[in-house]
């Protein structure tokens, strides 16, 4: 083909692109070198025909590659971590990134950010232990003689069955061989850590003779593991872990319960379903006790172990713990955490509790007031109402339990447009899209962001 037959012959030079004056802005932002990649992506699809119709003019083909342009730095923008209004009712949302931290343990983070004591005593001046004094705060919070923190509940398992029982048994019940959400999946952790997995009893029964007749010399330990995101109901029974660790004492091996969500103390007194305690675990006579900390606890990602001290101690000093180990942030923000816990503030100030108590009355009100400004202040098309819906706690936490709530429902002729308009502005709302409307349930929205939520509302439904 001749040059001049070309229809493409119209589009510009990405050198031409790149010093536009409209490109500028996006070279300040994300980098000349990268943009230039970007318009270079744009051209070759224009010219395989992937991006519409062939221009009609230079003047044509350059808006239409300054338009692609914006496209992709709105793309490379969302792509970014950013703040989300969480609006979909789910409160421990694992894509949300769990547990919202609280206040404090946000603040405690930016403090820590620059330098901080991590490894220095500053009472001696000498070098301290990093973590020691949140695990004595773990400690002092489930009645525990040590504590250990990893990068979270699953490399807890790891390195707990690695350190105890690697080339050994561990004796499980086959009604407890869990999956948490995709990656981790109990029979490939124990291949992982080395250790054998001795299952007993059957899916739905199991009971403590299963373990009796199951121990033998190759056995390092009795694993629990609470069912966190199922139930099994019905014909069913399972083995407490008071009796699980009364015949582990009895065998002189350890008994080790794995419960997940992490509550510190008994929810049910809040009106929330029974989760397991840990320092009831403790007592129960379990050796260690593992939990997340972006769970119930509220706090940030981390795995916490609990427990003997000689037991620890042989976690502690395992290579695969400093692999394992959690940063300064991570410390600082579950400091804070625990100390609101310790102080008995947790269902004031910290996001995940405050959320799970919350009353379904006043999320209504809210969500009345809501919908009450968005019709006053809405020109377009559009209808707002207050619909009954189910949150969720999630985060493999209280299974199959939905709570009481209320939301703002969007109803406009097109939801999924709606609905990524919220998500593409700033900050970004996440809603839940059901019968062709979006769906905001309050209870996952604080009170704060309440102003911000109705101007996004509107500014995406116009
Ligand atoms: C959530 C959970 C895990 C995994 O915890 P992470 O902190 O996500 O690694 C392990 N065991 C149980 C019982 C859980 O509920």
């Amino acid at each position: 083909m001749k040059e001049d037959q070309n229809p493409f012959r119209l589009l510009p030079a990405v050198e031409r692109v790149l010093n536009l004056p409209a490109v500028l802005p996006f070279c300040s932002r994300f980098g000349r070198a990268t943009v230039a990649e970007w318009i270079r992506k744009i051209l070759a699809d224009m010219r395989n025909g992937q991006r519409g119709v062939a221009p009609k003019s230079r003047e044509e083909a350059e808006f239409h590659v300054l338009h692609h342009l914006g496209e992709m730095a709105s793309r490379a923008a969302s792509e970014r971590l950013q703040r989300v209004i969480n609006g979909t009712g789910v409160i421990i949302h694992t894509n949300l990134g769990r547990a919202p931290l609280a206040a404090a343990a946000i603040e405690a983070m930016n403090a820590a950010a620059a330098c901080t004591n991590l490894e220095l005593d500053l009472s001696t001046g000498q070098r301290g232990r990093r973590g020691a004094a949140v695990e004595r705060l773990c400690q002092e919070l489930t009645g525990a003689e040590a504590a250990l923190v990893v990068n979270n509940c699953a490399a807890a398992t790891l390195l707990t069955l690695q350190t105890l029982a690697a080339g050994r048994r561990v004796i499980i019940s086959r009604g407890q061989l869990i999956e948490i959400g995709g990656s981790f999946r109990l029979p490939d952790v124990f291949r992982q850590a080395g250790a054998l997995l001795h299952e007993v009893g059957t899916t739905n029964r199991t009971r403590l003779a299963d373990y009796e007749e199951a121990i033998g010399p190759e056995t390092a330990a009795l694993l629990r593991v609470h069912p966190s995101n199922y139930r099994i109901t019905g014909f069913c029974e399972s083995v407490s872990i008071a009796d699980l660790a009364k015949l582990s004492k009895a065998r002189q091996i350890p008994a080790i319960d794995d419960v997940g969500s992490g509550a510190l103390y008994d929810l049910t007194s809040w009106g929330l379903p029974e989760e397991p305690v840990v320092s009831e675990s403790l007592r129960s006579g379990a050796d260690l006790v593992l939990f997340s900390g972006d769970k119930l606890l509220g706090g940030p990602q981390c795995g916490i172990i609990v427990g003997r001290a000689n037991l620890i101690d042989k976690l502690r000093t395992n290579p695969l713990a400093r692999a394992l180990r959690i940063d300064k942030l991570t410390f600082a923000a579950l400091q804070a955490t625990l100390e609101i816990h310790r102080a008995g503030r947790a269902f004031e100030e910290i996001p995940v509790l405050m959320q799970l108590a919350l009353g379904s009355d006043a999320i209504r009100q809210r969500a009345e007031h809501l919908v009450e400004r968005l019709r006053q202040q809405c020109t377009s098309p559009v209808t707002f109402s207050v619909e009954p819906v189910g949150s969720a706690s999630g985060g493999g936490s209280l299974a199959g339990k939905t709570i009481p709530s209320w939301a703002v429902a969007v109803s406009a002729a097109n939801a999924e447009q709606v609905a990524e308009c919220l998500r593409l502005g700033t900050p970004a709302v996440v809603t839940r899209l059901n019968q062709g409307r979006n769906l905001i349930d309050l209870r996952t929205v604080s009170v704060d962001d309440e102003e911000i939520l109705c101007q996004r509302i509107l500014e995406s439904v116009t």
